[in-house]
């Protein structure tokens, strides 16, 4: 167990709004419930911004929900708040300071629209909070599955809830009409990219029904990271150290074609079982600000446009969703979109588009 170290927050809880929406995970702020993360899983790059064992000692600012409550007075209601910063808001320390919970308390007294990312299927005991978020707004869960093999997943998220469980976790929240996604991070190279595993979990995971997933490469973001990976793939079994010395070239993440093949994969086998591959319009219409609603259509579309190798198309829809999240586009701008009537028709309220 690790050791709990109450406290008081000393910076925001939010922080400053995010210069672009996160098309993962909707939202245009990104905050964390506890300060560590007692799951400890061997990949997270948790493990890298810290000093202390990230696992060990867990960091619990008891007076965050009442911070929260007074930032949120301050920022729009129509902006989504992601709980998705490396720790993970349902590991143990929730059970006694259900810190977690007061958050989603003061959210829901606000209509604030929310996304939580989560490994723990403790999220379903917060399951009527969730509703009365969704109601008003949106209430987002999204689960990390990257992997559905019970072996594996003890060799690199032994601490964490066994994948079956999640999953068991997605039908629940289905049935109760709250939209969950899948996160399949990180994807490891050697260990969970072959077309096998990319195939059996997109099943599992459409299977459980789940709204939609997305996906992002293992980050080794310093040499000490990287250290703790190479113990980890050891520990995983044979696997030859000159692949990943020539996958990242002491880069944080593995190169450019790789990515683009395992992308082209990935979409290939959601699209033969109708799962989105971004959390789908429908999810989110009419939920968030209409310029948050925008970029994200514009991000979602982009990626796919990159994806099939349309790339002028695909950044001039980045850098449109970009404008429209900033305030600062023109409808002669919206025009070059092939979704422009669409995208009219969201912001149709909206005052601050200029004509040219
Ligand atoms: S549950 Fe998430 S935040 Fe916690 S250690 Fe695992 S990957 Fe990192």
């Amino acid at each position: 167990m690790a050791y709990y170290l109450e406290d008081q927050l000393t910076t925001p809880v939010l922080g400053v709004r995010r210069p672009t929406v996160n098309e993962y995970f909707l939202s245009s702020y990104t905050m964390s419930i506890y300060d560590g993360c007692e799951f400890g899983c061997h990949y997270c790059d948790g493990w890298a911004y810290r000093v202390r064992p990230f696992n060990e000692t867990v960091r619990v600012a008891v007076d965050l929900p009442e911070r929260l409550a007074e930032e949120l007075e301050t920022i729009d209601r129509g902006d989504l708040i992601g709980i998705t910063a490396l720790t993970d808001p349902y590991q143990p320390a929730e059970e006694t300071y259900r810190l977690t919970r007061r958050t989603l308390q003061v959210l829901a007294d606000r209509g604030q629209p929310c996304l939580i990312l989560t490994k723990s299927p403790a999220v379903l005991e917060d399951l009527v909070l969730l509703e009365r978020i969704h109601e008003q707004s949106l209430a987002v869960v999204v689960f990390t599955v990257l992997t559905t093999d019970p072996y594996l997943s003890t060799k690199i998220e032994d601490k964490a809830p066994a994948p079956a469980l999640r999953l068991d976790a997605i039908t629940e929240l289905k049935r109760a009409n709250i939209p969950v996604g899948v996160a399949f991070i990180p994807i490891i190279p050697y260990v969970n990219d072959t077309q096998y595993v990319l195939q059996s979990t997109v099943q599992s995971v459409q299977e459980a029904g789940a709204d939609f997933m997305v996906w992002d490469y293992l980050h080794i973001p310093s040499e000490r990271h990287r250290a703790r990976v190479n113990d980890m793939l050891t520990r995983i079994g044979n696997y030859p150290p000159s692949y990943y010395r020539e996958l990242y070239r002491n880069q944080p993440l593995p190169d450019e074609t790789y990515r683009a093949e395992r992308n082209r994969d990935i979409v290939i086998c959601c699209d033969a079982l109708n799962l989105p591959i971004r959390a789908p319009h429908s999810i989110f219409a009419e939920r968030l600000k209409p310029q948050n609603e925008v970029a994200l259509l514009l991000k979602h579309t982009a990626f796919r446009d990159n994806v099939q190798g349309r790339e002028h198309m695909a950044a001039a829809g980045q850098k449109l969703a970009e404008l429209v999240y900033q305030n600062k586009v023109s409808d002669a701008q919206l025009r070059e979109s092939p979704l422009y009537i669409s995208l009219r028709r969201i912001l149709a309220d909206t005052s601050d588009i200029s004509p040219s």
